[in-house]
């Protein structure tokens, strides 16, 4: 490819409400282009390396056995509605009418579609087992669609689903997954964590994450150096520090004026956040909900949201507080058991301690020396908290440490909960119906594209892994009006081409300085420049875009050099 031919510019002004370095990246390098909200655009160069990376995951897959299948993007509603995912996708989940004022949906996922698939064309344990895939759009109303291709409201994602006649059978498939996983990733260029995750509103039981850690990714993952217990904060579990207990004191109202934090409070009672009880207010599914958590921890909303079913949760405002007569700041569930409307919930940190302080209930007032059970009624205990850095692992008792990074792949033991619903059904040996297990599996392409620019990338721009760059040479002609460098530009470039490498000349009428930042830019892992000065060598100027010195190769042994690397 001839740069001057090449459709896309280097961009010198970018929005301003790019927030993600790969985002800024990609604008400037003009790889995409944003055509509304979350939805964009691939220019020539990025839809290359969007499509090696799709040939990757579509060689491991067919290595594996999987058979690519395509399916509709768009889907009968009626589909999501006996699967009961219309409303646990919610507002994500793009609804249209046709003419005839039928209702459909742009698919965000495909499991639905798939189990119909399979239901009309398995009938015994004789066509099973199975694993279908297929490399689609996405369609997903995020809340805040950002980030460019990390988050879009269309997007491509690899997505397979596996269909088994037991539980062995689908276990054995997962592992099988996992490991193509691995080997999708490894072929990239690209190392991953695979970390237990939360299955959101997919459902399912076990689920990992395979992530890319980056400094600034949206995932915080939880992990321990000593037992190698890796997972999403979503999910982490952590083991709680056991509170002595003391003899129990009189509930004690104190008057607390203008203290509300956790903060404040432990300040006001001189008292660790330890020995407080937080109390926060959600509004799920039009009902208030009262969590209750020790000060110190925060509560993960992941897992408040699984017990409501990945139903969407919200704080409660003041003014639904104060509607149902509670005192925004001094909340807290002494003495409230009796009133229904409140649904109450109760972390496992306070399952042991007592003489807590909690809120009041009452303006500028809170309690001291509260106990459980005495001044609060608690049924249940949920794991409600979100792990941390410090913690300690409920493994090995080690502490956990913390890392960042981007969700490129998921993978779901679903069970039968679709083919239940949905009636895939085969026969057994023995005559008897059976649901079929499933399993899904997921990559999202495009992301996987941002984030290998977030793990790699430099002041001066993009640094593709060489497994999924869209050019592997990025050849500079330096003083293209100079005869000898003009020819030996083109000799170079034929040649490269001729023998299938792949080369990008830049031949542009621009200035050295333009040429070689745009080179670093755009992050080709080979640069090569061709100017008089290396010609007196009678040699290019090859450097590196991973490494930061470059050297001279004489040209007559440029094609040795090169297969030394490749
Ligand atoms: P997230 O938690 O980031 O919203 P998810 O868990 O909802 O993602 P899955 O349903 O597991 O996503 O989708 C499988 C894969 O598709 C993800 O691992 C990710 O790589 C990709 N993906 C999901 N949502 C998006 C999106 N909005 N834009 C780009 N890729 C996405
Ligand atoms: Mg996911």
């Amino acid at each position: 490819m001839k740069f001057s031919n090449l459709f896309g510019k280097t961009q010198k002004n970018i929005s301003t409400n790019a927030e993600s370095i790969s985002h800024q990246l990609m604008l400037r390098a003009g790889f995409i282009l944003q055509i509304a909200a979350g939805v964009y655009a691939y220019m020539p160069i990025a839809y290359k390396a969007f499509r090696k990376i799709e040939n990757i995951i579509r060689n491991e897959l067919n290595k594996s056995g999987a058979q690519e299948v395509h399916m509709p993007a768009l889907q009968p509603v009626d589909l999501w509605e006996r699967s009961n995912r219309k409303e646990s996708y919610g507002p994500v989940l793009f609804q249209l009418k046709d003419r005839r004022e039928r209702e459909l949906v742009l698919g965000p996922t495909h499991e639905e579609v798939i189990t119909q698939m399979v239901k009309s064309n398995v009938e015994s344990y004789r066509d099973l087992p199975l694993n279908l895939y297929q490399i689609q759009v996405k369609f997903r109303d995020e809340a805040r669609p950002r980030a460019g291709l990390l988050r879009g409201r269309e997007f491509h994602m690899k997505d397979a689903y596996s269909f088994d006649m037991d539980q062995n059978g689908l276990d054995k498939r997962y592992d099988q997954m996992v490991e193509v996983y691995k080997s999708i990733f490894q072929k990239c260029g690209l190392p991953v964590l695979v970390v237990q995750a939360d299955s959101g509103a997919i459902g399912g039981k076990d689920s990992q994450e395979f992530i890319l850690t980056t400094d600034v990714g949206e995932d915080t993952i939880i992990y321990c150096d000593s037992c190698k217990y890796v997972a999403n904060s979503e999910k982490a579990v952590f083991l709680h520090e056991e509170l002595p207990i003391e003899d129990e004191l009189n509930l004690t109202e104190v008057l607390t004026p203008s203290v509300k934090t956790i903060e404040d409070v432990s300040k006001f009672f001189n008292s660790d956040t330890k020995k407080t009880i937080k109390s926060v207010m959600y509004m799920i599914n039009d009902e208030l909900v009262m969590v209750s958590i020790r000060g110190d921890l925060e509560i993960n909303e992941i897992k408040l949201s699984n017990i409501f079913k990945g139903k969407d949760l919200r704080l409660a405002t003041d003014e639904e507080l104060i509607k149902s007569d509670l005192l925004p700041g001094f909340i807290s569930p002494v003495g409230l058991h009796n009133i229904t409307k409140i649904h109450f919930l109760f972390d496992n940190s306070l399952k042991t301690g007592n003489n807590f302080i909690s809120g009041g209930n009452k303006p500028d007032s809170h309690y001291s020396n509260v106990n459980i059970p005495r001044d609060i009624l608690v049924s249940e205990f949920n794991d409600l908290a979100l792990a941390d850095v410090g913690y300690k692992c409920t493994e090995c008792v080690n502490t956990l440490s913390t890392t960042k990074g981007v969700e490129v792949g998921h993978v779901f033991k679903l069970g039968t909960s679709y083919s239940e619903s949905l009636g895939a059904f085969y026969t057994d040996e023995d005559g008897s119906q059976k649901p079929i297990l499933m399993g899904c599996y997921g990559i999202g392409v495009g992301r996987v594209l941002a984030a290998a620019i977030e793990q790699n990338h430099d002041e001066k721009g993009i640094i593709f892994p060489p497994e999924i760059s869209p050019y592997q040479i990025h050849l500079v002609g330096i003083n293209l009006n100079d005869n000898a460098v003009a020819e030996s530009c083109n000799s170079i470039y034929n040649n490269l081409y001729d023998n299938d490498y792949e080369v990008i000349f830049d031949d542009r009428d621009e200035s050295a300085g333009v040429k070689l930042a745009d080179a670093d830019l755009m992050g080709f892992p080979i640069r090569m420049v061709v100017s008089l000065r290396s010609l007196k060598n009678n040699s290019v100027e090859i450097k590196l875009r991973s490494e930061s010195e470059s050297f001279l190769v004489e040209i007559n042994k440029l094609e040795e050099y090169l297969s030394s690397i490749r």
